[in-house]
């Protein structure tokens, strides 16, 4: 496939700045997120504007690339890392500041973090299995998890009441020492984690004794979660503060439930399309008929035309998996299995022998067996 050029995908000049490649890219992957564009190729269109915007928006990758095109970028010498990154997992739901928050990211890490500074508890993974019909028509539910939780005797500080933590006299609450050592080469200077503290910068001398000091404890956590209709496998739904506790007095993290969607015995989902069969009788495709169908909505008529050949698919609009945020249903495909009846009585043989005849045609209908001539026999 050719390799589109990545400066016409972002709709921008190949002198175009970063505040110009960043405001055009913000623009396209709104306007084709998969969540709020159905229209097709949106997906594949949005996935060409991230790995465009991969390489662009990276100073040395750009670089590479106005220089080898994206043989550069892609090749040997280039860099490693999947285009992908960046759209992820199409959590959906998540406001787009996630998405963006990842790529507009912090830099790089300072090397020392203050331990006694207020810290974000880490994010939660869950898996919620649903039915199939839950999916479709929306439903809630609780979910109930373990999680670490501010403890509520000593609100987290890990003292026991009336007392406080004390900042760390041997390493003035950094959480980390200096320790100089002599070796061949001389001198060397290295650090380490305060040996006094542990790290934490502080001293409990009177722990809390619901959380033995450690300010967070287990707790069991509930909470309501409204699965929207159109919800599909693999999909995340992130619940701010539903994570764990956050460390001196910072903000709890998030949660983020994926969901997994049992299948149906009678409909099977791609997207927000739902495909079934149904059989029909070589009668039916001959002379044409109106005959029932199951939908995910209920049952619906569906009008089979004369001459109706077998495998027909017939596409029922509007009647398979709402949209997200959008309005109204993916379709339904149904296709027909023209069914030749395994056994037929003696006045259907005689009427489809009159049916080739009339046709003029002729036919040489072979004699049933010894046991089917019994079984006749027996009836
Ligand atoms: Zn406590
Ligand atoms: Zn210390």
């Amino acid at each position: 496939m050719a390799q589109e050029d990545y400066y016409d995908v972002l709709g921008v000049s190949r002198d175009a700045s970063d505040k110009e490649i960043n405001s055009a890219y913000r623009k396209l992957a709104k306007k084709y997120h998969p969540d709020i564009n159905h229209e097709p190729g949106a997906e594949e269109k949005y996935k060409k504007i991230n790995e465009a915007y991969e390489v662009l928006h990276d100073q040395q990758k750009r670089a590479q690339y106005d220089q080898f095109g994206s043989a550069g970028v892609n090749g040997q010498g280039g860099f490693g890392g999947g285009a992908g990154q960046g759209y992820g997992d199409f959590s959906g739901f998540g406001d787009f500041s996630d998405i963006f928050g990842d790529i507009f990211g912090n830099g790089a890490r300072q090397q020392h973090v203050d331990p006694t500074a207020p810290t974000r508890g880490e994010d939660l993974d869950y898996t919620l299995t649903i039915d199939f019909m839950d999916a479709i028509t929306g439903k809630k539910t609780q979910v109930s998890y373990t999680r670490s939780e501010t403890c509520s005797t000593c609100q987290g500080s890990g003292a026991e009441k009336g007392t406080h933590p004390t900042t760390c006299d041997k390493c003035q609450g950094t959480g980390y020492m200096t320790i100089t050592q002599q070796s061949l080469v001389g001198v060397v200077r290295r650090q380490t984690t305060c040996d006094k503290c542990h790290g934490r910068g502080v001293i409990i001398e009177h722990p809390c004794q619901t959380c033995h000091g450690n300010g967070v404890v287990d707790g069991k956590n509930t909470i309501e979660v409204n699965i929207p209709a159109g919800i599909d496998n693999g999909q995340q739904l992130r619940y701010e503060g539903q994570g764990e506790a956050g460390k001196n007095g910072g903000p709890y993290g998030d949660l983020y439930i994926s969901y997994r969607i049992k299948p149906s015995k009678e409909f099977e989902r791609s997207g927000n399309t739902i495909y079934t069969t149904v059989p029909i009788s070589f009668a039916q495709a001959t002379l044409g008929d109106e005959i029932n169908v199951k939908t995910v909505h209920g049952e619906k008529k569906l009008k089979i035309p004369a001459g109706t050949q077998p495998n027909k698919k017939f596409t029922l609009h509007g009647e398979g998996v709402p949209y997200l945020r959008g309005n109204g249903n993916g379709d339904q495909v149904t296709t027909v299995q023209v069914q030749i009846p395994k056994s037929i009585n003696e006045k259907q043989r005689e009427a489809l022998v009159e049916f080739v005849k009339a046709g003029g045609g002729s036919i040489t209908p072979q004699e049933k067996g010894f046991f089917e001539r019994l079984k006749d026999k027996l009836q």
